[in-house]
């Protein structure tokens, strides 16, 4: 009940970060680290979104075992059928489908109204279902979007078998107590949301990625998604080496596990870093150089 499940997703997110893209053979190497590091889940990619993302998750999903292999998709079944088909060799493979709901992506990115939307999710999850009961739903953009739509929404994909629901801070735009706060009303409110695993995608636009995760695990959430050296879109995501600190250091405050093998972050980040070409800065919790010099 009190086990943290750790999504890593330096693969997809990550590797979204301005200048950081990995060859194909970098990725494999990233992701069999992230095996020995043992964490629940590796995102290893987007296989619609190009022919090196696709060889890159089919790679993964051969070679990795003892870890759930993600692949990202749109809501539609040309993306969620090019996820599978670079997944299906997997030992435990996962698609992980999503849609927008806030008013503005809905309005201007997606064109659609909250019905439409909402019957989309429940037909992509439904489809993802076909081939697998590892299925994951995110809500893009969750944080913006309606309370009573969000709820509305998390509860159709669950009833269409979602078995983790994902609540992104796309924007990084939440703070701590607001979000906590979010993710207690789903808890609350979904009738059926014991049926899935709460999940939390938080950015660090505001520097509060890892501080909004934890106040989200407070709040209910059993999956946390985060990066190695928080390395993301923008100012990135929530850095996996502070999170799992944070629960094993503190375990006084927040009385969670996880299953990461920590004496792994630190090799883990240092490869991540030689393969991305992004330096971690030295004063970085956890991580940096600087971190224990006092
Ligand atoms: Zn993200």
């Amino acid at each position: 009940m009190d086990n943290v499940y750790i999504f890593d997703t330096t693969l997809r997110d990550g590797e979204q970060s301005p200048g950081a893209s990995m060859n194909i053979e970098e990725k494999l190497r990233v992701a069999l680290a992230l095996e020995r590091l043992r964490v629940d889940v590796v995102e290893a990619g987007f296989p619609i979104s190009s022919e090196g993302d696709f060889e890159a998750v089919k790679l993964i999903a051969d070679r990795v075992r003892g870890v759930q292999v993600a692949g990202l998709a749109r809501a539609n079944h040309q993306d969620i059928d090019r996820a599978w088909e670079a997944l299906k060799g997997g030992e435990n493979p996962r698609i992980h489908t999503f849609i927008a709901t806030s008013r503005i992506h809905m309005e201007h990115k997606l064109r659609k109204g909250p019905d439409q939307v909402l019957e989309q999710a429940v037909d992509a999850v439904r489809h993802a279902r076909r081939y697998t009961s590892n299925v994951e739903f995110s809500a893009e953009d969750a944080v913006r979007s309606d309370p009573e739509f969000l709820c509305r929404i998390v509860e159709a994909v669950i009833d269409a078998g979602a078995t983790t629901v994902n609540i992104p801070d796309t924007v990084g735009y939440a703070v701590p107590t607001e979000f906590g706060g979010m993710i207690r009303d789903l808890v609350e409110r979904v009738p059926n949301i014991h049926k899935a695993v709460v999940a939390v995608h938080c950015h660090n636009d505001l520097g509060l990625a890892v501080a909004n995760s934890l106040a989200a695990v407070e709040a209910g959430a059993r999956q946390v998604e985060c990066t190695i050296n928080g390395i993301g879109e923008r100012a990135g995501n929530a850095s996996m080496e502070e999170l799992v600190m944070a629960l094993r250091t503190r375990g006084d405050q927040l009385p969670y596990t996880t299953d990461i093998d920590a004496r792994y972050l630190y090799p883990t980040s240092r490869l991540v870093s030689l393969v991305t070409g992004l330096p971690v800065q030295p004063n970085k919790a956890v991580v940096g150089a600087n971190a224990f010099a006092h």
